[in-house]
């Protein structure tokens, strides 16, 4: 573009100008310099808060306007004149996206930033504060100058790169996971909105030691629900990359990382969750009131989900006969949905997977987040390299207090024991915002029930009762969730049971049962 190269000839004469006259300032003093200064600042502050849209022409005509006065007026006009011809310049970047433009007011709000005499450096500080690429808090280097640093830093191959960003979303909810190498050290907050710079609220992660995969530079993800506006990523320093999620406003959110491959997970809530409306519609109240005839309940469940655990390439345990964990859970789960849209037609019944497909663990609970279930529940086997282990046991989120709770979250995780620990680390934050006491209460509720109907029909069936682990499908759900580990998969009986329908059939009628009893025992009792 002709006129910013001009621009910026013009510029770097009048930075020369400045130097020059720097020294001598006091000389114009004498000038008892004539309001017409005043007056285009005040005709170009009434321009720019106008209602209209600013006009790049007219913009460019108020920069030459103060250049004059960068060059004749008096020293606290040089000044000011600088910062209004920054000012524009921002504009300008707005309206064309030209980062020539943005540069330019760096180096103008710079400049004036370092004029003390002049109670405009503050707020060229601030505004610094708010573009500068080294100082800033939200711009990202230039793909250009990435580009040169890469090269320039080729040599360091320490850095970690960040590899993906994906995301789930419904109206009320976004679950964001940046996907990276390996693990690094990062760091997030959460910016006000910025109304003179029309930036949005904003929630920050920095990501040390790290660089961006290219393709994702200058590629905003647009999300645009009631939470999030876009998501952008970019290199905000040489050796920190960036993620800015644009926020419609600032409400809940959690930050937290999973392992192998490592990824930081951020989940976005409405900040009203009660604004999931919880009163029922009437035609609801009237089929749960026939479902349930002898007592009158109006159930505060609407919808679950039922994730079976693993699928396609992942296996899951291997069990009797090479009786596979993915395909017995899968059968599982199908059943349990269709007992229960028999009996209870009026809740939503949503499966993470219907076939033999593959989930990340992270999308399972974003589903079930963004579908607002008010249960969820993962259905998996167990397994042991110790043949004799038999039972059923049936976990919610919580530090794991015994070494076997660990062995179960590491497999169910795939990571390894030190994995757990890791995640343990992090789980004091996220246990405030779950559903710790009505997980608790549902997973006592399927474990009594799925052994009691297991012992109907078997007398050796092994109760290994509720416990606790930090299991990365359970991370960051809104709703009371467990994972349930039905029996072992590599016990010789048990393994053989879990190969027959008529088992299978219990196991489902047995965690039917218990959600019908949390159902009840959650429903507000008319009368
Ligand atoms: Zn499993």
């Amino acid at each position: 573009m002709q006129y910013s190269k001009r621009l910026r000839v013009s510029l770097i004469l009048l930075a020369f100008f400045l130097i020059l006259t720097g020294a001598k300032n006091n000389k114009s003093k004498k000038n008892k310099g004539p309001s017409l200064f005043e007056k285009i600042k005040a005709e170009y502050l009434v321009y720019k808060n106008s209602k209209d849209e600013l006009k790049d022409t007219i913009l460019k005509g108020y920069i030459l306007k103060f250049d004059k006065f960068s060059r004749e007026g008096k020293e606290a006009e040089v000044i000011a004149s600088k910062y209004f011809k920054a000012d524009i310049n921002e504009k300008l970047f707005e309206i064309t996206g030209d980062r020539a433009y943005l540069n330019e007011a760096i180096k103008l709000y710079e400049e004036v930033s370092k004029s003390r005499n002049s109670n405009l450096y503050l707020a060229a500080q601030k505004k610094l504060d708010l573009l500068s690429p080294n100082k800033g808090k939200d711009d990202f280097m230039s793909l250009g100058s990435f580009e040169r640093h890469k090269n320039e830093s080729s040599i360091n191959t320490d850095f970690v790169r960040l590899i993906n960003i994906r995301h789930w979303s419904d109206s009320n909810y976004t679950r964001v996971v940046i996907e990276l190498e390996k693990a690094v050290t990062f760091e997030h907050r959460t910016l006000k909105e910025d109304l003179e710079n029309k930036k949005p609220p904003r929630l920050i992660v920095d990501l040390k030691n790290s660089v961006v995969n290219k393709e994702l530079i200058n590629n905003p993800i647009e999300i645009n629900n009631n939470l999030l506006q876009q998501i952008r990523v970019g290199q905000f320093k040489e050796d920190q990359a960036r993620v800015v999620l644009d926020l419609r406003s600032l409400g809940a959110y959690n930050v937290f990382t999973l392992t192998n491959p490592y990824r930081v997970v951020i989940d976005i809530f409405a900040s009203d969750k009660s604004g999931s409306a919880k009163t029922a519609p009437t035609d609801t109240r009237k089929i749960q009131e026939k479902k349930i005839e002898t007592k009158q309940f109006f159930s505060n469940i609407r919808s679950i989900v039922i994730d079976t655990g693993h699928g396609d390439h992942d296996p899951g345990a291997i069990g009797v006969d090479g009786l596979k964990e993915k395909d017995v859970v899968l059968d599982i789960g199908l059943r349990l949905g269709r007992m229960l849209k028999e009996f209870h037609p009026d809740i939503e019944i949503h499966y993470t997977r219907e076939s033999d497909i593959f989930l990340p663990l992270e999308e399972r609970t974003a589903f079930a987040n963004s579908k607002k279930a008010d249960l969820f529940i993962s259905i998996h086997a167990n397994a042991s390299k110790n043949k004799s282990a038999s039972g059923i046991e049936t976990y919610f989120l919580n530090f794991a207090k015994e070494k076997r709770a660990m062995e179960v979250v590491a497999r169910e995780n795939a990571t390894t024991l030190e994995g757990v620990d890791e995640v343990q680390t992090i789980l004091k934050d996220l246990l405030l915002s779950s559903k710790y006491n009505e997980s608790s209460m549902f997973a006592s509720v399927i474990q009594k029930n799925l052994v009691s109907r297991l012992s109907q029909e078997y007398s050796d069936i092994v109760d290994l009762g509720v416990k606790q682990g930090p299991f990365f499908v359970l991370l960051g759900s809104a709703m009371p969730s467990i994972l349930v580990e039905v029996s072992f998969i590599t016990h010789p009986i048990e393994g053989k049971r879990l190969a027959t329908e008529a088992y299978r059939e219990k196991i489902a009628e047995g965690i039917f049962n218990g959600i019908r009893e949390y159902i009840e025992r959650t429903a507000l009792v008319k009368n």
